[in-house]
């Protein structure tokens, strides 16, 4: 029993590891040192530039909030790009490029899916049969100038009409845009609000453009109640947890690394959410639970 808990409460830990380190230890897994370190080096980078990507049609409306595992034309995830700048470069539109080798995509571009199949081109080819270089060439026929669909998304204006759009928080912030919390995750990308999408996508954000609630605000700052400080405290002995339950799995194979999906993701940011809501409201509770008055002494 006692065993169990400790394996789950290690899974748990790995799986975090994973969502902050991403692909960036290049298969080997960090020691706690590095790990420690990574976190010092990248996690303030990630907080200052994040990138926000998103499928917006032409009448602003984003109808996609791209995530980690949101696939690219190219057939890639979002999170096999470059998604984490140092400097946030001074071109517009800022380039995404796919980081898998010998990957011809030189920047992230969202292309819906029928369901779960690809959609078609006008040239009557699929979506991954044309070519991920720029202009998006046939590679099954000659006729076709450039991957073009008039597949409908669900904002009634075909695909052609969207962009996909990378801009930085204050860009997003200009326009009135949802931002979100500050999180330490790797290619969160235009993830905001994890608890709206449930009931009907980011419309529900009540992070509004980004500004933390007054009561946010006057709560004491805890390592336990913003997943960005909590990932950013000093070393704690959950990295040699880490590698015990990432020792045990590569003997086994792999452990969920590289099979997420979308909907993985969404549960996983939710529960982090509800969690750290929960010890939000917990917190509160405390602090409002009636104090013992003074009864007048005349
Ligand atoms: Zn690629
Ligand atoms: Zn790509
Ligand atoms: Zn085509
Ligand atoms: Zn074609
Ligand atoms: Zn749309």
């Amino acid at each position: 029993m006692e065993r169990l808990r400790v394996d789950a409460a290690a899974l748990d830990e790995y799986a975090e590891y994973r969502r902050i380190v991403g692909d960036d230890d290049g298969g080997k897994l960090f020691t706690p040192e590095e790990y420690e370190e990574y976190k010092r080096k990248v996690l303030p980078i990630r907080l200052q530039n994040r990138l926000y990507v998103s499928w917006r049609s032409p009448s602003g409306m984003d109808c996609k909030l791209v995530g980690p595992e949101t696939l690219c034309f190219c057939t890639h995830r979002y999170k096999q790009h470059k998604t984490d700048y140092e400097v946030i470069p001074e071109d517009r539109p800022i380039c995404v490029p796919c980081r898998v080798s010998r990957c011809p995509c030189q920047s992230y571009h969202y292309v819906p899916l029928n369901g779960t199949q690809p959609i078609r081109c006008r040239c009557k080819h699929f979506a991954d049969q044309h070519s991920a270089a720029p202009g998006f060439s046939c590679n099954s026929c000659s006729k076709c100038s450039g991957f073009h669909s008039c597949f409908t998304c669900a904002c009634g204006q075909p695909t052609y009409a969207h962009e996909t759009v990378v801009e930085t928080k204050q860009e997003r912030l200009a326009q009135g845009k949802p931002v979100g919390q500050d999180v330490p995750y790797a290619a969160m990308g235009g993830l905001t609000g994890f608890s709206s999408l449930a009931e009907g996508y980011m419309r529900l954000d009540d992070s509004g453009i980004g500004a933390p609630s007054a009561e946010l605000l006057e709560s004491p700052i805890t390592s336990m109640d913003h997943p960005f400080l909590k990932a950013f405290q000093g070393p704690s002995s959950s990295a040699q947890t880490v590698s015990q339950i990432a020792g045990t799995s590569s003997a086994t194979g792999q452990v969920s690394h590289g099979k997420h999906s979308e909907d993985d993701d969404m549960a996983y940011f939710e529960k982090r959410y509800q969690e750290r809501l929960k010890k939000e409201k917990a917190a509160k509770r405390k602090e409002k639970s009636p104090v013992p008055s003074k009864k007048p002494l005349d």
